[in-house]
């Protein structure tokens, strides 16, 4: 049985197994939360990014896929990177807005992580809808069997906290 919860605050500040980044597909750092993490996380995370970079991702990661690197010096074990779609005008590709979530989880599970912060990903810099991303984040939360046991929303204001809260009843 997984547990969603909802908190508002700064996703770096969370203690769990596994903090998502809605990083880009460079994994070489960024705005919003890839920047908060990035700098709190301490250089550690982007030594494991270039890495990553120099070995099984030379062209970076693709949307909708999911990788880990340490935490650093967050309180967690690993920071798990995930690449959100771009709303467009008129519209965004929900399938991969959903690989994101599923994704994440799937590499939570490779690592045997129990806790899972997720940040409300693409509703920064890439534009997504709060209402319509915080209701494709829950589905698929709910729809994908996991043995996470608890995934944490962190949501950096109130109007995305009452997004999530709407959807989660
Ligand atoms: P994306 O590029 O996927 O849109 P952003 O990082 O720009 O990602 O924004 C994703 C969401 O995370 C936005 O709703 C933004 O307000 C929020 N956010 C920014 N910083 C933090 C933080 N430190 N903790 C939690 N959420 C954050």
């Amino acid at each position: 049985m997984t547990t969603i919860t909802l908190v508002q605050g700064d996703i770096t500040r969370q203690s769990v197994d596994a903090i998502v980044n809605a990083a880009n597909s460079s994994l070489l750092g960024g705005g919003g939360v890839d920047g908060a993490i990035h700098r709190r996380g301490g250089p550690e995370i982007l030594a494991d990014c270039r890495r990553l970079r120099a070995s099984s991702y030379g062209k970076g990661l693709a949307t909708g896929q999911a990788v880990a690197t340490t935490a650093g010096e967050l309180d967690a074990r690993w920071v798990i990177h995930t690449v959100g779609p771009v709303w467009q005008a008129g519209g965004g590709d929900a399938p991969l807005l959903a690989s994101c979530y599923r994704e994440s989880l799937r590499v939570a599970d490779e690592l045997g992580a129990r806790t899972v912060a997720f940040p409300a990903i693409s509703t920064g810099v890439y534009r997504w809808p709060m209402e319509d991303a915080a209701r494709i984040a829950v589905e698929t939360v709910l729809n994908t069997p996991t043995g996470v046991e608890e995934v944490r929303f962190v949501l950096f204001d109130a109007r995305a906290y009452e997004a999530f809260a709407e959807r989660l009843g």
